[in-house]
């Protein structure tokens, strides 16, 4: 298969600061697109998996499944897109397309796996794995482009590719909306992106977090009210109060002071992907019927939906903006909880680094 090669940012290993790089990427198939990338959010799961926390990291990994770009090339038989428009791709790159999941239009799903825009087995380029979006270019099927809508921010707009569908999902999943209390923890990258989706669904949204830093931004994103989770006091005052709890947590913390929170049948959807086991009490489920569910990002469907809704409501991530050679130094202000609410990388900054 013909390749180019392309300028990317990864790692070489688990303990290896991010680094230029320079790897392969296929010329466009007749069902495939060429993107440049202009802007790549800042996961999360980025860090956990460069750092093999997952313990399933193939070397280079090359993160970023927040990605904003511009059409540079379309193969013989592409329809939805042509050369110039922008487009988006999120966590998934390809899948089956035969299992009964993927026949449904749940790609998130899909039985023998689907394939994650970096870190998995690249069908095209064997060995190789998947590259993400710290880097000039990506070539996708263009039945897993995502359309950008033209009135919201661009770099704003990436991390709706993941930190948005991630939440969005569970939110519509469990039917947040007028009369339900919602509550969301952790405000980083989800977290943050849950307040909004809640509240623009009608919510009563109560947001936990362990930064009394965070407050006065937890109410200007939307929440109604803010708990330090820390605070066993302003924990109790919530009992048994809500619908449904979703968990953007990426480190170890107690659980069950959570399932406590949901009343009589109410369901905690974790989406937070912490490195170590979450023990929970059995009565903590078992009383009051309570469900301790989670949730994996979302379909390619799902996260057009998604977008058009954050288009209609004006919704974007509150980001900060960083050059590609800041990402070591993001991924430990990450680890600290330090995000303002998502960093951001200006593609632009990598064409210039050697
Ligand atoms: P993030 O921006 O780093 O936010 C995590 C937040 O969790 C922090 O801002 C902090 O909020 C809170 N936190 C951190 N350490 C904590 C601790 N020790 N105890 C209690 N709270 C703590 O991360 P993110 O990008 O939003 O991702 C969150 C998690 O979701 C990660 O594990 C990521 O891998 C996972 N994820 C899962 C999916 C999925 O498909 N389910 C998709 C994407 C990401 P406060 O300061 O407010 O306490
Ligand atoms: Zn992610
Ligand atoms: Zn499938």
């Amino acid at each position: 298969m013909e390749v180019k090669s392309v300028k990317a940012f990864g790692a070489e290993g688990a303990t290896a600061p991010l680094r230029q790089l320079t790897i392969n990427r296929r010329i466009t198939t007749p069902h495939d697109v060429e993107i440049d990338i202009l802007f790549c959010g800042v996961c999360h799961s980025d860090l956990h998996t460069a750092r093999n926390e997952w313990h399933n990291a193939v070397y280079p990994v090359v993160p970023g499944h927040e990605i904003v770009g511009r059409i540079s090339r379309v193969g013989s038989h592409v329809t939805k897109f042509k050369v110039g428009d922008l487009a988006a791709v999120g966590c998934i790159v390809d899948s089956c397309r035969e299992c009964e999941y993927c026949k449904e239009g749940l790609e998130q799903f899909c039985e023998p796996g689907f394939t994650g825009t970096y870190n998995d087995p690249d069908k095209h380029l064997p060995p190789a794995q998947t590259y993400g979006g710290y880097s000039e270019s990506v070539v996708v099927d263009e039945n897993y482009v995502l359309r950008v809508p033209g009135n919201l921010d661009l770099a704003a707009t990436a991390p709706l590719l993941c930190a948005g569908i991630t939440t969005y999902s569970p939110l519509r999943h469990w039917n947040a909306g007028p009369g339900k209390n919602v509550g969301v923890v952790g405000i980083g990258g989800l977290g943050h992106m849950a307040i909004k989706l809640a509240k623009a669904m009608g919510a009563h949204v109560v947001v936990f977090t362990t930064s009394e830093s965070k407050f006065a931004d937890a109410k200007r994103l939307g929440a109604d009210e803010v708990v330090l989770s820390k605070d066993p006091e302003q924990m109790k005052k919530f009992t048994g109060k809500l619908h449904l709890i979703i968990d953007a947590v990426s480190a170890e913390h107690d659980i069950n002071a959570y399932l406590r929170l949901l009343k009589v049948q109410g369901a905690l959807a974790l989406v937070g992907a912490p490195e170590f086991p979450l023990p929970v009490h059995a009565f903590s489920v078992i009383m009051g019927r309570k469900s301790f569910a989670g949730s994996p990002i979302g379909s390619i469907k799902e996260t057009q939906e998604m977008l058009d809704f954050c288009a209609e409501h004006n919704i974007t991530s509150d980001i900060e903006l960083i050059k590609i050679d800041q990402i070591n130094e993001a991924y430990e202000r990450l680890l600290k909880g330090d995000v303002r609410y998502r960093f951001v990388i200006d593609m632009a900054s990598l064409k210039n680094t050697n």
